[in-house]
């Protein structure tokens, strides 16, 4: 069931579309209109046969929409293979391009990248790529996979971030984040802020806000300029914190087709992805499609990956046999 139709028969039209949409389109830059509820939110349908007041439930389901947990490295996601690469040495390549993945004639892969030098043949090969590139990678290997990794939908985001002088705010930022209507976000769907959630991210005596643009709501902002971005997210502070000063830094950057959408259906998908899998012994595949939109539930999935990978290896050479 969409998530939408369960929150419209269970609280009526407004309490979807003012809270419970927003909350949803800046949690996980979904559509309310399209995101499985059965995937994304199982606790919301046990609410149903609770036996508590409206009010109660109405509190529980914004609740459970918004326990989304702010994640981030100061210097970026990069840090996690940066570091990997720091430990295990020669044994990680960073900034190298997979271009396409083969099976050799001999038994394993060929993992073909960008400089043949750098190119490695192996027994097994997890593939952390968004699906629409595990899909180009490994197109030669499974006419079936490929066509189900290619058609898991995934959005476009821009991040627009602002920090202004702490005096700046007429009213103080809410600590959680701001939500917008699609009709009040003028291209923005949330803006939290940062320098609140994490440490050490603005200068003494000003607060950095990060502004998420985009998602399938408003698809133009790919190709808006910068500072039109900018200016849009500068509107909205004006309005709700009585900004009306301009911010000392501004940066803007744009995510293309990097966040995957779990829509109606998904976890079907899943299962027919998993079941196709299991048909290419040597091959595993992992990344944010799989469980859902947080780091937490990646870094779960691509654990219980490489355990399964890891055990599967050493079966093989325990009875002295390649994988493939
Ligand atoms: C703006 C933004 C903010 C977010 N904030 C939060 C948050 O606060 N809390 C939270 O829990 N989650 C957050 N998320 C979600 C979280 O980042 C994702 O759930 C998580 O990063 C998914 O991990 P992943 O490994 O599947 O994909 P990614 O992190 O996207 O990693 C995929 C990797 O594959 C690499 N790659 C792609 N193609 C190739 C190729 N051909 N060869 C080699 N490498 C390749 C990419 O460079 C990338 O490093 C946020 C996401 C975004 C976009």
């Amino acid at each position: 069931m969409v998530a939408s139709a369960f929150i419209r028969r269970g609280f009526g039209d407004e309490f979807l579309e003012r809270l419970v949409g927003p909350l949803v389109d800046g949690c996980i830059v979904g559509d309310v209109n399209q995101v499985s509820l059965s995937f994304v939110y199982p606790e919301l349908q046990r609410l149903y046969d609770e036996d508590s007041n409206l009010m109660t439930k109405a509190v529980k389901v914004l609740n459970i929409i918004n326990r989304f947990e702010p994640a981030a490295f100061r210097w970026g996601m990069a840090t996690l293979p940066g570091v990997l690469g720091k430990r295990l040495g020669l044994a990680v390549r960073t900034h190298t391009t997979v271009e396409s993945i083969e099976r050799c004639p001999e038994g394993g892969f060929l993992v073909r990248t960008e400089s043949a030098s750098d190119s490695v043949i192996c027994d097994a090969v997890v593939l952390a790529t968004p699906a629409w590139t595990s899909a180009q990678l490994i197109s030669n290997l499974s006419t079936e996979l490929t066509t189900r990794l290619i058609n898991l939908p995934y959005t476009s985001l821009a991040t627009v971030n602002l920090s202004y002088r702490k005096d700046a705010f007429k009213t103080p930022f809410p600590q959680k984040g701001l939500f917008l209507t699609r009709d009040m976000g003028n291209k923005a769907l949330s803006i939290i802020p940062t320098s609140l959630l994490f440490r050490k991210r603005a200068p003494k005596g000003e607060i950095l806000l990060t502004a998420f643009c985009g998602g399938d709501a408003h698809p133009e902002v790919m190709e808006c300029d910068d500072a039109v971005l900018a200016t849009n997210v500068q509107s909205i502070l004006e309005k709700t914190c009585g900004i009306s000063e301009e911010p000392q830094f501004v940066s803007v950057s744009r995510i293309n087709q990097m966040i995957p959408q779990f829509n109606v259906g998904h976890g079907e998908t899943i299962n027919e992805i998993e079941d196709a899998i299991n048909d290419i012994p040597g091959i595993y595949l992992t990344g944010g499609y799989f469980r859902g939109p947080s780091l937490s539930s990646s870094i779960d999935h691509a654990t219980d990956v490489v355990r399964k990978a890891i055990e599967n290896l050493k079966a093989h050479v325990a009875c002295g046999q390649r994988l493939v």
